[in-house]
Formats: C-alpha cells, structure tokens, sequence
C-alpha cells in the first residue's frame, strides 16, 4: 500500500477530509510531528512519500538514510529551504511544494508592509495608545507615485506585488538571473543587476528563494548601496540579509526603514536590537497565512501525494533534474 507521512506538522491539526480523502484513494496515511531522528525512522521509515508543512521543521541530509524508501519529499509552502533538495536529487528522490496556496497571502502582506513602513501606521498607532496625540510623532516622508520599486526575485510572488501595485504608478526594476528580459517587459518591469536596483530603487522587495547563492546577497556592501531614503521590505527567508548589516544600515541612516516578515533567528532573541528600532515594522512569519491559504495549502498538498501515487508528477515541484526513482509520467 502506497504510504505518505506527514513528519512536521507547523503547529496545525489536519483537516478530518485530508484522512478520509486518503482512505478513499487507498493510501495510508500517518500525521506524527517527529522530533528526532529515530522517530522519523519509525513514522516514516517505510514512506514513499514524506511530507512536511511549513517552513519551521526541517528535514536534514543526514537523515535521508532513514526514509529509504522515499521517492517524493512534499513541503507545503513555496521555499524548500528546509529540505536538503540536493542530497535529495542525488537519491532520486522528487522535491514537490504548493507555491500556489500562498502567492496572493504573501505579495498582500509584502505590501502591506511597505504601507506601513511608508505610512509609519504602526508609530502612530503605538503613540496613540500610550497617549500622544501628535502628528509629528513620525513623519510620513514618502508617498509612491512616481517612485522606483525594486523587486529581487521576480517569481511568483514578486510578480503578483507588481502587478497589484500597478495602479500606484511606481516604476518597476527586477533582478532575476533566472528570468529573461522578456518576460519582465511583457509586465512592464525593467530588467537590472542587483547593484542597479539597489542603487536605484527607493523601495526594494526581496522575494528570492534561500539558497547557497542568496544566503547574505543583501550584505552589507548591498546595503550601503542603496538610497539613504530607501525602504527595504523581505517576506521570503531571514538570512537572505545580513541582519547585522541590516541593524547597523537602520541605525547609522544608511537606509530609512524596514518591513520584515522573516528573521534570521525565528523568533528572535529578546535582545535582538531590531525589536528596540522605530524605524522597522516586524510580523512573526505569518506572511502566507489567511483562511484560503490554510484550506489551498492542504488540498494541493494533498492532490500533490495523490498524483505522485498515480505514478504522475505533481503540479509544481522544484528539482527538476531529477532522475524519479519511480517512472513517473
Ligand atoms: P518562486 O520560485 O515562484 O520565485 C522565486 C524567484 O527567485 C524565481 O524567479 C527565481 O528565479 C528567483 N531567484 C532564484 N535565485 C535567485 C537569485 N540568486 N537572485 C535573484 N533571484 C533569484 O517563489 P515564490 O513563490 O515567489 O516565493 C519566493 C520565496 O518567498 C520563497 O522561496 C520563500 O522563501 C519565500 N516565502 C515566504 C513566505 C512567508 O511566509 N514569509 C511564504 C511563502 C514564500
């Protein structure tokens, strides 16, 4: 019988249908979050599917040896930063997840970050409630109209904060060695180098993967880069930027402000200094979440497993040089 192992579970209960879908197709189905590895041995040691929700538990390389029978990892969510796709690669095995559930959630809170940032709501809200009435407790120093956004990555998400900000009449610049020219023209959003739109842009958006290549790509050399006025949002993986670099690019005015959905150390350490500045707006990773995301997150999920055990691959999957262990069509 077909096996699938939900192993991390993120904290949520799984949907009495997601079991009885299962039951239907004939799958076996196991939920048990797995704390080490010889739990993971146990729930999931005869699995061929391994799946994990969310980005907070991970599934180390080293434990590849203990799911031997894994052809197909599903991490629901869009970064697979917390799963070793290359060992997983080299063993045959197919990394699936579900970037579509949260496409509209995360680029929604991408901007609304950048509003509060720009709009210092959540200063003004702070002063209010301890009892200021004053409107130049924070200046609103920006307004978007004719400003420069610049989007690093220009996915899916990217993509979708562009087109929904289409209407604020900001120019849009993107760095993507992955993606053409072309393909960002066709969205009106002009192609650059990373150095370009940071020296360019007054906003810039992070919505790359964490990988080797992006780990740190917002340095410190980066971040002297841009504007002194610049406003620097990321919802995609704390350590893309240097949060030292970032804390003294925040403090020293190298760049005015920040949104951050995502942290280097999640969640952060009380003397973490980014907790004490004003000019930051900080959300505890809850970038993708709404009620539609909840519901889209397990049903693709679970259409996922079930085309992998029809022997079909799934909807989205990002090792694409993988050699299936199992034909799959
Ligand atoms: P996506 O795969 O559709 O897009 C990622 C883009 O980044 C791709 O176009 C890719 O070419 C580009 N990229 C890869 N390497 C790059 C590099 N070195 N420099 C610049 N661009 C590079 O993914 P998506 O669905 O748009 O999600 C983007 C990221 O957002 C995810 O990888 C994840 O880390 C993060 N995310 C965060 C949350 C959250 O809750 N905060 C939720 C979902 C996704």
């Amino acid at each position: 019988m077909f096996k699938v192992a939900l192993i991390g579970l993120d904290g949520q209960t799984v949907p009495t249908w997601v079991s009885d879908t299962f039951e239907k197709e004939g799958i076996e189905f196991i939920a048990q979050q797995c704390t080490s590895r010889e739990m993971l041995a146990q729930v999931a040691g005869d699995a061929d599917v391994v799946w994990v929700l969310g980005s907070h538990q991970s599934l180390y390389a080293e434990n590849l040896d203990v799911i031997p029978k894994c052809g197909a990892i599903i991490r629901t969510g869009s970064g697979t930063d917390n799963v070793p796709v290359k060992e997983a690669t080299a063993r045959g095995i197919l990394v699936a997840n579900t970037p579509d559930a949260l496409t509209d959630a995360v680029s929604d809170h991408a901007i609304g970050l950048l509003f509060s940032v720009i709009r210092t709501i959540p200063v003004q809200d702070r002063a209010m409630r301890s009892g200021t009435w004053d409107r130049h407790v924070a200046k609103n120093r920006w307004h978007l109209h004719g400003q420069t956004l610049g989007l690093i990555g220009f996915g899916r998400i990217a993509q979708a904060v562009a087109r929904k900000l289409r209407g604020f009449q900001l120019h849009f610049i993107a760095y993507d060695p992955y993606v053409s020219a072309a393909v960002m023209a066709e969205q009106n959003v002009q192609a650059a180098t990373l150095d370009h739109v940071l020296q360019q842009a007054d906003f810039v958006s992070v919505h790359c993967p964490l990988t080797p290549e992006t780990h740190y790509l917002i340095d410190e050399r980066a971040l002297r880069q841009m504007k002194p006025h610049a406003v620097l949002i990321n919802t995609s993986r704390g350590a893309v930027i240097d949060e030292s670099a970032l804390i003294r690019a925040l403090t020293d005015g190298w760049i005015a402000a920040a949104g951050l959905d995502v942290l280097e150390q999640e969640p952060p350490r009380p003397d973490n200094p980014l907790l004490k500045l004003d000019n930051i707006v900080l959300t505890p990773h809850i970038a993708a979440y709404s009620d539609e995301y909840f519901n889209e997150a397990w049903r693709l999920s679970v259409e996922t497993a079930i085309a992998l055990s029809r022997g079909q691959f799934p909807r989205s999957y990002v090792n694409h040089d993988v050699k299936p262990k199992w034909g799959l069509v």
